[in-house]
């Protein structure tokens, strides 16, 4: 049983956490809360964003000890990574008490961690976790020396990490570091996690400065582009991307080449091997979903969807804007192509792109 009290909560941290394409991109990020008796957790649904939680649907009522044994009583013997994530993610979807629906894939360090529990993917935090010792940097400037995960796929690895690292603190509040990746908040209520949450966030941009675009005004022709593309065979969605921090990858070249390189899991989900580069006057190769950046015109994304689209669109943002805080500050840490052919390649991260 729950109490209204409960979905209050979980709907007050989804919409802090949705509220602002700087702390979630796309279906990017999850909330949870727990059952007062703390065994049922409810949790955001893989393949919705945290906009789409609402009373009537867009979470999932999970068997919370359930999550947490599918994550400490794996049996990992003689079996490849990406094996041991599949079959988490299987028992991890047996955890779910309502049908249909599909816990996030961060469902494992949800489960662990009590209370009300908040996971972005912060643009400001995260130009110091994709920073060379960015982290250290950090913990300098705020009143937030919380622990830190080195990077690992979201998933079973990267849950295993974070209870190793709540076993060491064991408190009822607290944050964690997840490098390459973003930040996890817990508390008692909502407010209190969010709150944590938003002491580190804004201390770090307050050491970074806000950032704006730099002002470029999409020149695309339209109509040509729209015609080649179509005269390729593609049927999808097309969107001129009016967003001004994704435009500066049309007139910035360097910009352009570093975008290819993911720097957090999302950046590999959402837009590795999509993003094309042209002059305007041929095209290259396009497959279903794609970022094409017409030079020194602006950017053009197609998709089967529009909601596809979209996440592409966010996560690029975010991407974009994470390398303009860290430059001339410090040095990228790109994810290892070990990494990306990782997470490309994991089932419940395609059923995640795949958003319905
Ligand atoms: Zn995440």
């Amino acid at each position: 049983m729950y109490s209204v009290h409960t979905i209050q909560q979980l709907l007050l941290a989804a919409r802090y956490a949705g509220s602002d394409v700087t702390l979630t991109q796309g279906g990017g990020g999850n909330v949870s809360v727990k059952s007062s008796d703390g065994k049922i957790m409810f949790i955001k649904a893989s393949g919705y964003t945290l906009n789409e939680v609402s009373p009537e649907g867009g979470f999932v009522e999970t068997d919370r000890y359930a999550a947490v044994s599918a994550l400490r009583d794996l049996d990992r013997s003689d079996k490849s990574r990406s094996a041991i994530q599949d079959e988490f993610s299987t028992l991890l979807g047996k955890a779910a008490i309502t049908d249909q629906l599909r816990p996030s894939i961060e469902a494992g360090f949800h489960a662990i961690l009590p209370g009300v529990v908040i996971h972005t993917h912060p643009v400001y935090i995260n130009a110091f976790l994709c920073m060379k010792d960015g982290v250290n940097l950090l913990k300098t400037i705020c009143d937030c020396n919380h622990p830190v995960v080195d990077y690992y796929p979201p998933g079973y690895e990267l849950a295993l990490m974070v209870d190793k690292e709540y076993g060491k603190l064991n408190t009822k509040s607290g944050g964690i570091y997840l490098l390459n990746h973003g930040f996890v908040s817990w508390a008692e209520t909502a407010e209190d996690a969010a709150r944590l949450m938003d002491n580190v966030e804004t201390s770090a941009k307050i050491y970074l400065g806000e950032l704006k675009p730099k002002g470029h005004e999409p020149s695309i022709k339209t109509d040509e582009i729209t015609s080649m593309i179509r005269n390729t065979g593609f049927t999808g969605s097309l969107h001129v991307s009016s967003e001004g921090f994704v435009t500066e990858a049309a007139f910035d070249n360097d910009l352009a080449a570093a975008v290819l390189n993911p720097l957090v899991p999302d950046d590999a989900v959402y837009n590795y091997g999509r993003i094309f580069t042209t002059d305007g006057k041929t095209l290259p190769d396009l497959p279903e979903k794609f970022i094409l950046i017409v030079k020194n015109q602006g950017i053009i994304i197609g998709a089967p969807t529009g909601r596809t689209i979209k996440n592409m669109e966010e996560t690029l943002t975010a991407h974009i804007m994470v390398r303009r805080l860290i430059n001339g500050r410090g040095v990228p840490v790109e994810l290892p192509q070990e990494e990306i052919d990782f997470i490309t390649g994991m089932e419940s991260e395609k059923f995640r792109s795949a958003l319905k």
